[in-house]
């Protein structure tokens, strides 16, 4: 994949994002490994219905932005940690699904092994205690619990984190734990 297909498929899965509602006003963040040291994650403050391939911005893995005046995402570090943590992932979908969201509110732990098509793709799920958006300690935190090199995690009373080698599959890692979370009521 190249810079431009890069680009173009951050732009499409911000826009399916956000058509699916799985994110709402300016939420969640999107980003992809290009090589080992480039970065490309959506910008803060736009809406992921309005992420252009323009807007998207460029950072090493560092955190240092390139050739952008705009910011990235606020929630960059955890990005940067995940990839520090998992070589084989290249992209990484943080989004807010209402039903994933809402269930951790209640529990601390979710079980889906008897809903046999997310057991098969989602392996074990599991639920990262409350630490504030955007902070080092959230950051942290993922990195340090990730037990699957690839899957989804639930942030408590905030979101998902999904991670694959592709955007695809990691969408797909939102929309199916989403829809399994509905499932259990
Ligand atoms: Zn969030």
């Amino acid at each position: 994949m190249n810079i431009i297909e890069c680009r173009n498929e951050i732009t499409k899965y911000s826009h399916l994002l956000y058509e699916k509602g799985l994110v709402v006003a300016n939420q969640g963040n999107i980003s992809m490994r290009y090589d080992e040291n480039t970065i490309y994650i959506t910008p803060t403050n736009i809406s992921k219905g309005d992420v252009s391939p323009q807007n998207i911005v460029t950072m090493d893995i560092n955190g240092n932005v390139k050739f952008s005046d705009l910011s990235p995402s606020s929630e960059y570090l955890m990005h940067l940690a995940i990839y520090r943590c998992l070589k084989n992932i290249r992209a990484i979908i943080h989004s807010h699904p209402p039903y994933a969201t809402s269930y951790s509110f209640k529990h601390n732990k979710i079980d889906i092994s008897d809903i046999p098509e997310a057991a098969e793709f989602l392996k074990e799920v599991i639920i990262i205690p409350y630490f504030p958006a955007g902070t080092k300690d959230l950051a942290n935190n993922v990195a340090s619990k990730l037990k699957n090199d690839d899957g989804i995690i639930i942030l408590e009373r905030h979101g998902t984190v999904a991670f694959s080698p592709t955007l695809k599959e990691a969408f797909f890692h939102t929309e199916r734990l989403e829809y399994a979370v509905k499932l259990k009521g």
